[in-house]
């Protein structure tokens, strides 16, 4: 008896404090929406663009269009893919790049420049690769990224059936997000697989 007068109290207190729960139902999802602060992830994602990105102006306009977002999920995820967007649709065109000085060249460097019969890589390659590498100082010619050598990649200015050659100033050094867009016959495709997209989605409130 003493147990039943005990279970209905509890029972009824517990019953009790529900109904606030229901009755600011609203108040409590808007609350639970709005716990992320996206004006952190703002300056956070803007200075990490500035820093690793330096070569690419991105704009924030995507603010305004999910500005009545509530899901912080959903907002900054958005606002991510649309700056991969920007990323990956950065208008960039290979061009000839500076000359090196010839204290920094090697024998053969002259013969070794011109095309081979067989489409073949000069046997210097790897020596011109470095050579470019380290005139850039390890930074992406479009986004201005910085790899290591073994992270960058080099696409040759002038293509070979051009006339392009393997000389220095027709190296160009670039990120392998970089070479991955330049390459691409898919960008929608594309733009879901690069590193950027990752490195900003890490950021992105869960
Ligand atoms: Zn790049």
């Amino acid at each position: 008896m003493v147990l039943d007068i005990k279970f209905t109290i509890i029972g009824s207190l517990l019953i009790f404090s529900l109904i606030p729960l229901y009755i600011y139902r609203k108040e409590i999802y808007n609350r639970f929406y709005k716990q992320g602060d996206i004006k952190k992830f703002i300056r956070d994602v803007d200075s990490y663009l500035s820093t690793n990105h330096p070569r690419i102006r991105f704009n924030f306009n995507i603010l305004k269009k999910v500005e009545n977002e509530k899901d912080i999920r959903i907002k900054e995820t958005l606002i991510v893919e649309d700056l991969v967007g920007q990323f990956v649709y950065h208008e960039y065109e290979l061009y000839t790049q500076k000359s090196v000085t010839k204290d920094k060249l090697w024998n053969g460097y002259d013969s070794n420049s011109k095309l081979l019969k067989d489409n073949k890589l000069p046997i210097d390659w790897q020596q011109r690769k470095e050579a470019a590498w380290l005139r850039e100082e390890g930074k992406c010619n479009r986004c201005g990224t910085k790899s290591k050598l073994v992270d960058s990649q080099v696409l040759l200015a002038k293509q070979m059936r051009n006339g392009g050659g393997f000389n220095l100033e027709n190296i160009v050094v670039l990120c392998n997000d970089c070479t991955r867009v330049i390459k691409s016959s898919n960008l929608e495709k594309t733009r879901k697989d690069l590193l950027i997209l990752d490195n900003l989605m890490r950021k992105v409130a869960n």
